[in-house]
């Protein structure tokens, strides 16, 4: 059986040249790079090395790079790490409502620890809008986190605006980027951010690492301790391998990005316009300024996750919402926040396009898409409009 990829807004295939920098590091270079030893000199290097080629692609400096073990923990340490230090400042932090989780719930436990916590609304395409974000500052606001690109709809933040806005204010602005690599450019100074959160596995490098950019100058409380690695921001031994497999992933998702977004969102075009051709059909997300490879689509009158096990059966992985609330009844809370009812939101389905996707993989979902939508909703107690 065909088996066909569309889940990488979820995670994607460790590249091969990634992977052949990172085996090395594991086997024969092991130190630890705080060691003063050749073993350790040899890590410690190789850290170096991935961090400027993490700074080379944002457009950082070197000494902003901070290695976490994913986007998680660069969001968590932004949230709570600015809290923390600018508590005296003020208790304020807006964010929006469409955000990841790992945003989005640490904001909410910020909120019940005492912090005024702004979550700001979306409009029908999951945006948030700069002078919502000008209303909701005021003297006590210590920091804005919004995405760059959303990771259900893949809808594109005016990140830059917004970075404007807080930098005029004084305002620390964080981003988190991690749609974003790979996909679009993405510069810290153009989009006038003080801190963005990455993670490896979302752009074919491994899982468990991942990098917060912290502009010089910036504020932020440690929050773990026991160690003086990264600044003592994220102490505790590094990972050595998976840090040299971040830096080369950022590496090779930078390289030649117009070409290969382009032709991503040209896979992405068709399996949207097949998918629309089916009646009862819609797009989620905004229609332009949106990922490449990001197709969000509801298929009323069915469930979304009933599709996605019907897809399984023929090869074919995508998801509904995110990776993370699969698996829980709740309708996603982005799609809940652009306004969809439940049922629309209930048969929401996410394909997210990557390199390794080829015309023929479009051409099998489209082909085997029209049955399985027929079959389900022939089932359905709610579906009365489709006899043919
Ligand atoms: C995947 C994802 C994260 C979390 O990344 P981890 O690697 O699981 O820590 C955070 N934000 C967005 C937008 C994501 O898509």
């Amino acid at each position: 059986m065909r088996k066909v990829y569309l889940d990488h807004a979820a995670t994607t295939r460790l590249n091969e040249e990634v992977l052949k920098e990172m085996l090395p590091y594991l086997t024969e270079h092991f130190g630890n790079p705080s060691s003063i030893h050749s073993y350790g000199r040899k890590a410690r290097a190789a850290i170096e090395e991935a961090r400027e080629r993490v700074a080379t692609a944002l457009g950082a400096a070197a000494e902003e790079i901070i290695f976490t073990s994913g986007a998680t923990e660069a969001n968590n340490l932004t949230i709570r790490g600015i809290a923390r230090a600018l508590r005296e400042k003020g208790n304020h932090i807006i964010t929006s409502a469409v955000e990841h989780h790992a945003v989005y719930d640490t904001c909410l436990a910020l909120q019940k620890e005492g912090f005024d916590v702004t979550i700001l609304p979306v409009d029908e395409y999951g945006m948030v809008s700069v002078n919502a974000v000008a209303d909701a500052i005021t003297d006590k606001t210590i920091l804005v986190s919004i995405m760059l690109a959303n990771n259900e709809v893949g809808t594109i933040m005016p990140i830059a605006e917004i970075g404007k806005l807080c930098r005029e204010r004084g305002i620390p602005f964080h981003t988190d980027a991690v749609q974003a690599i790979g996909n679009i450019p993405v510069n810290v100074d153009n989009l006038n951010v003080d801190l963005l959160s990455l993670s490896a596995h979302k752009f074919y490098g491994p899982k468990g690492v991942g990098a917060l950019y912290l502009r010089k100058g910036t504020r932020l409380s440690v929050y773990h301790h026991g160690g003086a690695q990264e600044r003592k921001l994220r102490p505790g031994t590094e990972n050595v391998a998976g840090i040299v497999g971040l830096g080369k992933a950022i590496e090779l998702a930078v390289k030649d990005l117009e070409p290969k977004a382009n032709r991503i969102r040209a896979l992405r075009d068709k399996l949207q316009e097949g998918l629309l051709a089916i009646e009862h059909t819609k797009l989620n997300g905004h229609p332009e300024q949106r990922l490449p490879g990001n197709l969000n689509v509801s298929i009323l009158y069915v469930e979304g996750e009933s599709l996605i096990l019907s897809l399984d059966l023929k090869g074919i992985a995508c998801s509904s919402g995110s990776a993370c609330t699969s698996g829980s009844l709740d309708p996603s809370h982005v799609l809940m926040a652009m306004g969809l009812d439940h049922q629309t939101a209930h048969g929401s389905l996410r394909f997210s396009l990557g390199v390794d996707n080829t015309e023929e993989d479009i051409d099998y979902v489209l082909k085997v898409m029209p049955d399985i939508v027929a079959r389900l909703r022939s089932m359905s107690p709610v579906y009365q409009g489709g006899s043919k």
